[in-house]
């Protein structure tokens, strides 16, 4: 199986996953990159994956849709170009011959979900949409502090080699931030390191990892004592996970 991040506006990927034949692609915000993937590869495109309604997610449905008939995934719970299948928790998708779980991932909006493949070979893959991103994670446009946290835990708890696919590549501004929160964690200060040089390479810095989010995300890492005493700084509740999440997240929308 080929995973390909299509860059898409300025800071989007549309993951394409194929075996030489057919394919799916996640989140088309634009149909364009895709139509020119499909084309280039001599791909027929058997579904359309979305993970919530934002239009940079699900601006190319339509288009995608008619020119080549793919099925399309959806959230339960949000407005998506009709027709759709419905998904919701605990949901299991098969395209390509794998079975891809469906997880409810509420904050960034109400309905979010991810989808995760355990059997991929390789190792296992998530879609994650806009909730995690490697160093970061979703503005909450429609969720709590507390959904957001416990969509993260449910992200963080994956097998650690599973295959992080994000939506955007805000990694390095991300992890400007992360190194604010923890000035003294080798790992982010290795990896800001590696992701430097895959940008100015013109390289994406994804897909990332669980194992290595737990190591540098400070929205995984809200329970370290690095991270709580930073909350506690700025007026949280150390004893309270969800205040110091907030803090974190609150500090990361001024930053
Ligand atoms: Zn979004
Ligand atoms: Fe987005």
């Amino acid at each position: 199986m080929n995973l390909i991040p299509l860059p898409a506006f300025s800071d989007n990927y549309i993951w394409l996953l194929h075996d030489g034949h057919n394919a799916i692609v996640v989140d088309p915000g634009d149909a364009q990159p895709v139509l020119n993937a499909l084309q280039q590869h001599g791909l027929q495109l058997d579904a359309i994956l979305v993970t919530h309604h934002h239009a940079d997610h699900v601006g190319g449905v339509n288009t995608l849709r008619e020119a080549t008939g793919a099925r399309v995934w959806g959230p339960a719970r949000e407005r998506i170009p009709e027709p759709l299948h419905r998904l919701e928790q605990g949901d299991k998708v098969v395209e390509l011959g794998f079975e891809f779980n469906v997880m409810d991932v509420p904050g960034h909006t109400s309905g979010h979900i991810a989808y995760f493949c355990q059997s991929m070979e390789g190792s296992p893959l998530l879609f994650c949409g806009d909730t995690l991103f490697s160093g970061g994670c979703g503005r909450l446009f429609e969720g709590t502090p507390s959904q957001m946290l416990t969509s993260l835990d449910s992200l963080a708890a994956l097998p650690g080699n599973t295959r992080v696919c994000c939506t955007h590549e805000y990694t390095l501004s991300n992890l400007k931030f992360a190194r604010a929160v923890e000035p003294g964690n080798v790992e982010l200060t290795l990896y800001s390191a590696w992701c430097e040089k895959q940008r100015a390479n013109g390289q994406p810095t994804l897909p990332s990892s669980i194992t290595k989010e737990l190591l540098i995300n400070p929205f995984l890492r809200t329970r370290q004592s690095t991270v709580v005493a930073q909350a506690v700084a700025r007026q949280a509740n150390g004893q309270d996970e969800v205040a110091v999440f907030a803090a974190i997240r609150q500090w990361k929308n001024e930053f």
